[in-house]
C-alpha cells in the first residue's frame, strides 16, 4: 500500500528498523508515552504543574555556567498571550544548532519559578519543533497522551505520529487473526481497537499502565506476538517428531553396558533425565534435546550413557566442542569412560596435521571409530560417517545454527543431545530452544560442599596468595584466572604471562606453577592441561581458557583477577571449575574498585551458588541481548514483547498456543491461523518449516 509521505529515501529508512509494510508500521509501539493533555498558555501557567505550551522560540543563548563549563543552553519563548517562559538545558551547547528563533515548538515540562530572573521556567523541557510541512493536525502532538517512537534514521517521532495516524485512518480495519475463542476467554480487545489505542491511547489512559506496557491494548500486542511465536515453535517441534528416524533398541545388553561404565551411582536427576533421553531415541522420530543443569551437575556423565545406547544398536556418536581444549577435555573422559567397553574413541581437531586427520577420518568413515570427539573440524564436509545415530552438541551458544545443521545432515536424521552449561530459566529455554525438547539436571552429585566465594580487592592480594599457599601446601591445586578482552587478546595473554613469571618466581617459588593461555600451540595447551590434570602443575594460571569442562576434583582454589570483567554467568562458570571432589572449595574474585552495578554483581557471586538465580540475574542485569550474545543466539526479534519484563504472559501464551493447536475450534480455524504465521510471522522468526 501507499502511504502519503513515505518515499524511497524514507522506505528505506522504515526498513532498515524491519517496517516494510504497513502492517509492520502498525506493529511498531511507542516506546514511551507523555501526558500533553495539559495545553495551556504561558499565562496560565502554575509552577509546580507538568504542562504542554505550543510557542515560538524568542531568544537562544549558549553559555558556560559560574565555574564549570557546564553548557548551559537558555532559550526564551512566548506564546499568544505574550507571557515569556525560559527554558534551560545543562550540557545543551548542542542545541544551538537546534533551535533558533522564529521557530515553533511545542514544549511540555514541569513548570518553575526562576528566583533569578523572576520568570517562569522549564528545565530540561521535552520539546519537538513544530515544521510547517506535513506535520499534520497539531492535536495529534500535544492536547493529548501522546506517543514517543523510536526514530528510524531520519524518521522522527513526530513523522511517526503522522504515518500512524494516516494509516489508522486510511485502511479498513484489518481483521483479528487470533482465534476468536482465546481472545474472548482472554477478555483481550479486539486488533484492530487495540492498534488504534496503542499509537493514540485515549483521553482517560492511565500514563503509568501505559509506561509499564500493561494498557489492554499493549497487552494484546505482546500476547498476539508471543502466541504466534509459540505457535510457529510447537508445530515446528511437533513436525520434527514426525520425522524419520533411528529407533535405538534399549535391551538388557544395553542396560548392562551402561551399567559396566558407571564409575559412580547416578544421581536421581542423572537418571531420571537418562529417562527421558532413552525413550525419545527409542522412539522412530529423530530426538531433538536440551540438556541443561548447572556446572558440575554430571551432564558429560549422562551424554555417555547415551552414547553407550547408539554404539550399543551398532551406530556412532559424534560429541562436539567449541574450543579445541574442552574437545581434548571429552576426549580424556570420554576414552577414560568407554575403555572398559573397548570402543574407539577418537579426537578430531583443527590444528592436527592434515596426515593425522586424514588417517583419522577414513576410520571414522569405515565405522572403525564408534565415538568421535572434535570442534568444528569434525563438520568439515569430507567427514564422512559410516552411520551417525547420535550428536551430542556441548555449548550450543557456540555454535552457529548452520553448522548445526550441517553437522545433521551428515546422518540419517541423527538424534541430537545439546548440552549447555549456561542455565536458563525454564520459560526461556523453553522460548529460545522451543524446538527442543528440555530436560533438567537439578541436584548436584552427593558429598558435593558448596563453594565458598570471597570478594577481595587488588590492595588485598598478598592475603589471597597467603591462603591459596595454605591449600597447595595440604596438597590441592588452585587455578589464578585472567580475563581475555575480545578485541585484545595479546595483551591478556601478556597480562597472563607477566602474573605467571611473578607468581612463579617470587609468589610461591617453591611451588610448580603452570601457564595456559590461547595462544599456545595445542600440544602446548594439552601438556599444560594434563601436567596440571596429572598433579604435577599445582597452580595453573590461565585466560578464560579453561572456562568449561574443565575437570580437576583436586582444585579447590579459584581465584579470578579482574573479577568486574566477566559476566555473571562466566564467573559461575569459572567456579565452577572448583568444588568437584569432597573437599571444601574457595573462589576469590579480586576487583579494583567497583561502582554500584559491580558491587550488585559481585554481591550475585558471593552469595549464590545457584546457576539457575545467576542467570536470571545475569539477564536482569544485562539484559538479553547482551546475555545471549548476538544473534546465533537464536534469541527472535521481538517487536512489542520483552521476554524479561512479559515472563507470565510469554507463559501464558505458551499455554494457549499449544491448547490451540491440540483443540482447534475447527479445521477452518487451524488452517486460517497456519497461513497467517506462514505470511507474517516465519521470515520474521526463521519459522521455516511451519506447516
Ligand atoms: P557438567 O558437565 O554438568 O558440568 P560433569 O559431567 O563434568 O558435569 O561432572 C562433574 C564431575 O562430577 C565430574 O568429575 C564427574 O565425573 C562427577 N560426577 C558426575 N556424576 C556423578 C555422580 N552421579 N556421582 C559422583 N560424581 C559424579
Ligand atoms: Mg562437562
Amino acid at each position: 500500500m501507499y502511504v502519503k509521505g513515505v518515499g524511497p529515501a524514507r522506505a528505506e529508512m522504515l526498513q532498515a528498523k524491519g517496517l516494510s509494510t504497513v502492517e509492520d508500521l502498525l506493529a511498531y509501539a511507542p516506546f514511551r508515552y507523555e501526558d500533553r493533555s495539559n495545553v495551556k498558555t504561558i499565562e496560565e501557567l502554575a509552577p509546580g504543574e507538568m504542562a504542554t505550551v505550543i510557542a515560538e522560540v524568542r531568544t537562544t543563548r549558549a553559555s558556560a555556567f559560574h565555574r564549570r563549563a557546564l553548557g548551559l543552553f537558555e532559550a526564551t519563548f512566548r506564546d499568544s498571550s505574550r507571557a515569556i517562559l525560559l527554558g534551560k538545558w545543562f550540557h545543551g551547547s548542542y542545541l544551538a544548532n537546534v533551535l533558533a528563533p522564529g521557530m515553533r515548538v511545542a514544549l511540555y515540562g514541569k513548570v518553575e519559578f526562576d528566583s533569578f530572573t523572576g520568570e517562569l521556567s522549564m528545565l530540561h523541557p521535552e520539546f519537538e519543533i513544530l515544521a510547517d510541512d506535513e506535520e499534520g493536525d497539531a492535536s495529534l502532538h500535544t492536547g493529548r497522551v501522546t506517543p514517543i517512537y523510536e526514530a528510524a534514521g531520519k524518521v522522527n517521532t513526530r513523522l511517526f505520529r503522522v504515518l500512524m495516524h494516516r494509516v489508522l485512518e486510511g485502511i479498513p480495519p484489518l481483521d483479528d487473526p487470533l482465534p476468536r475463542a482465546v481472545r474472548e476467554r482472554l477478555k483481550l480487545p479486539d486488533r484492530w481497537s487495540a492498534l488504534r489505542q496503542l499509537h493514540f491511547p485515549p483521553a482517560d489512559a492511565d500514563l503509568r499502565l501505559l509506561n509499564g506496557f500493561r494498557s489492554q491494548a499493549q497487552i494484546r500486542m505482546i500476547f498476539e506476538e508471543f502466541f504466534w511465536l509459540e505457535c510457529g515453535l510447537t508445530l515446528k517441534r511437533s513436525k520434527a517428531r514426525l520425522a524419520a528416524g533411528i529407533a535405538f533398541e534399549l535391551n538388557d545388553r544395553v542396560r548392562e553396558r551402561i551399567k559396566a561404565m558407571l564409575p559412580f551411582k547416578p544421581t536421581a536427576a542423572q537418571k531420571r533425565v537418562l529417562g527421558e533421553i532413552a525413550r525419545d531415541m527409542a522412539a522412530p522420530h529423530p530426538m531433538n534435546r536440551l540438556l541443561q543443569g548447572d556446572v558440575g551437575s554430571g551432564k558429560t556423565l549422562v551424554a555417555a550413557e547415551a552414547a553407550i545406547i547408539a554404539v550399543e544398536n551398532g551406530c556412532q556418536a559424534a560429541v562436539l566442542a567449541p574450543t579445541e581444549i574442552l574437545a581434548s577435555q571429552h576426549y580424556y573422559y570420554f576414552r577414560n569412560l568407554f575403555q572398559k567397553l573397548g570402543y574407539v574413541v577418537a579426537l578430531l581437531v583443527g590444528s592436527q596435521s592434515q596426515r593425522e586427520k586424514t588417517q583419522l577420518k577414513k576410520l571414522v568413515a569405515a565405522g572403525l571409530v564408534q565415538v568421535a570427539v572434535g570442534t568444528h573440524a569434525l563438520l568439515e564436509e569430507d567427514v564422512e560417517f559410516q552411520r551417525l545415530g547420535l550428536a551430542i552438541i556441548d555449548e550450543q551458544h557456540r555454535f552457529v545454527v548452520m553448522q548445526r545443521l550441517h553437522m545433521i545432515e551428515k546422518g540419517t536424521q541423527p538424534d541430537v543431545l545439546v548440552m549447555t552449561a549456561t542455565p536458563i530459566p525454564r520459560t526461556l529455554a523453553l522460548t529460545l530452544y522451543g524446538d527442543l525438547d528440555v530436560s533438567v539436571i537439578d541436584e548436584l552429585p552427593p558429598g558435593r560442599r558448596p563453594i565458598k566465594t570471597k570478594h577481595v580487592t587488588e590492595e588485598r592480594i598478598e592475603q589471597v596468595w597467603s591462603s591459596l599457599k595454605r591449600e597447595v601446601d595440604a596438597g590441592r591445586q588452585a587455578y589464578v584466572v585472567y580475563p581475555v578482552i575480545e578485541e585484545s587478546e595479546t595483551q591478556a595473554m601478556k597480562a597472563a604471562e607477566k602474573m605467571y613469571l611473578h607468581l612463579k618466581d617470587i609468589v610461591f617459588p617453591g611451588c610448580r606453577v603452570g601457564l595456559l593461555h590461547g595462544r599456545l600451540s595445542s600440544e602446548d595447551k594439552e601438556a599444560a592441561m594434563e601436567s596440571f590434570k596429572r598433579g604435577e602443575t599445582q597452580i595453573l594460571v590461565s585466560t578464560t581458557v579453561i572456562e568449561v569442562g574443565v575437570d580437576v576434583p583436586n582444585a579447590t582454589v579459584m581465584v579470578v583477577e579482574q573479577a568486574e570483567r566477566f559476566g555473571l554467568s562466566q564467573l559461575h562458570q569459572l567456579r565452577g571449575r572448583v568444588g568437584r571432589g569432597a573437599e571444601q572449595s574457595y573462589c576469590v574474585l579480586v576487583t579494583g574498585k567497583l561502582n554500584d552495578a559491580g558491587r550488585e554483581r559481585i554481591r550475585t557471586m558471593v552469595d549464590s551458588n545457584d546457576g539457575f538465580y545467576i542467570a536470571e540475574m545475569d539477564l536482569k542485569l544485562r539484559g538479553p541481548g547482551e546475555f545471549f550474545g548476538t544473534k546465533q543466539s537464536g534469541l527472535p526479534a521481538l517487536r512489542i514483547g520483552n521476554i524479561l519484563r512479559d515472563q507470565e504472559l510469554l507463559e501464558l501464551a505458551r499455554h494457549e498456543a499449544e491448547a490451540f493447536l491440540a483443540h482447534p475450534a475447527g479445521d477452518e480455524e487451524l488452517r486460517r491461523a497456519v497461513t497467517y504465521l506462514r505470511t507474517n510471522w516465519q521470515r520474521r522468526y526463521g519459522l521455516v518449516t511451519v506447516g
